[in-house]
């Protein structure tokens, strides 16, 4: 029987770390925030921290993942991950355009259905992505294996893991959690680590397209949007209809963020020892007036749909953070 797989997808800097620690907290889940393998520049894959602060090649709870996939038949560890469709190593030379015809959306789940059928009969590029299926599979089982949990939540993001993993690893019926975050302060984010403006309101677009286009096909029950804000500033209520969704007891009341005990792999907050919760708004300090007006302009209809403030209600707290920066210089971040 298939196990109960879930997965979060949302863009970068949207909190899907902590969502990750607060999803491992559930009685029945485990999430290890980001299965797919650590980006190339890492040289050092051995040497990628987990949460708990070993290695990854030090951690005991990878390395019981590690022998649970051996048993499976799969050599699985740092420098052997290779769970990842998108650029994976598996494609050889070229493998940017072979990936690009083979693995990622063609923005229309009617073509990308037919289009990977088609690539599932490919002599070489057919079985390499049949491989990357049955490791993730695997990996799920050694997962749930080792925690002696009943869901697995899939903490990568990336809406084409659904389709892939859904056709290639028998995991048929899965449920979505849409994690969302107000374009200003994703912009303001994503800028702040060296994105460009622009591409930054482009790929948060992009990324609802997606997510609009599997939620039509999903059913109403699988599928849940959670608002970053509300994550962080109702936390214990977010977190009862997480829980619901994933099919998992409800957590303790009430929900605090806890940092041990938990093998999660993401962005460097992974690695803080702060238990707050607290809702990130450095955008005040980071969008001039008219860039908030850009973001909204371009973003409107998903701000009204998301319940995300007017601009007007920005240009306010904007207005009263410059008061407050005026009266305080060193209140500025
Ligand atoms: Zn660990």
């Amino acid at each position: 029987m298939s196990p109960a797989v879930g997965y979060v997808l949302s863009s970068a800097f949207s909190g899907s770390t902590l969502l990750s620690f607060l999803l491992d907290d559930l009685p029945d889940v485990a999430c290890v925030g980001e299965v797919t393998d650590v980006i190339d520049s890492v040289a050092d894959k051995a040497g990628y921290p987990c949460s708990c602060g070993k290695a990854v090649r030090d951690c005991d709870f990878w390395q019981a993942v590690s022998g649970q996939m051996e048993l499976r038949g799969f050599h699985f560890g740092a420098e052997d991950w290779n769970l990842r469709f998108h650029r994976s190593r598996r494609f050889g030379s070229r493998g940017w355009l072979k990936e690009r015809l083979t693995v990622r959306s063609l923005h229309n789940l009617t073509l990308d259905a037919w289009r990977d059928a088609a690539v599932s009969r490919l002599p070489r590029t057919g079985p390499a992505i049949r491989e990357i299926a049955l490791r993730n599979q695997a990996l799920v089982q050694s997962v749930l294996q080792v925690t002696g949990k009943s869901v697995f939540v899939d903490g990568s993001k990336d809406p084409r893991r659904v389709a892939l993993l859904r056709d290639l690893a028998g995991f048929t019926d899965p449920f979505v959690i849409h994690l969302l975050r107000d374009p200003v302060g994703f912009v303001a984010s994503a800028t702040g680590h060296g994105h460009s403006f622009e591409r930054s309101i482009l790929v948060w677009r992009t990324m609802m397209r997606h997510c609009e286009h599997l939620q039509e096909v999903t059913p109403p029950e699988r599928w849940l949007n959670v608002r970053y804000e509300d994550l962080c500033q109702d936390t214990t209520s977010t977190m009862s209809a997480v829980a619901k969704v994933c099919g998992s007891r409800l957590p303790a009341v009430p929900v605090v963020l806890g940092r041990t005990g938990h093998h999660v792999r993401g962005n460097m907050m992974r690695l803080d020892q702060s238990t707050t919760i607290a809702l990130d708004t450095r955008w005040q300090d980071r969008l001039t007036p008219e860039q908030l007006r850009v973001v909204c302009d371009k973003t409107k209809r998903y701000r009204q749909e998301l319940g995300y403030p007017e601009l007007d209600s920005l240009l306010a707290g904007l207005s009263s953070r410059l008061d407050e920066r005026e009266a305080d210089p060193t209140a500025a971040s």
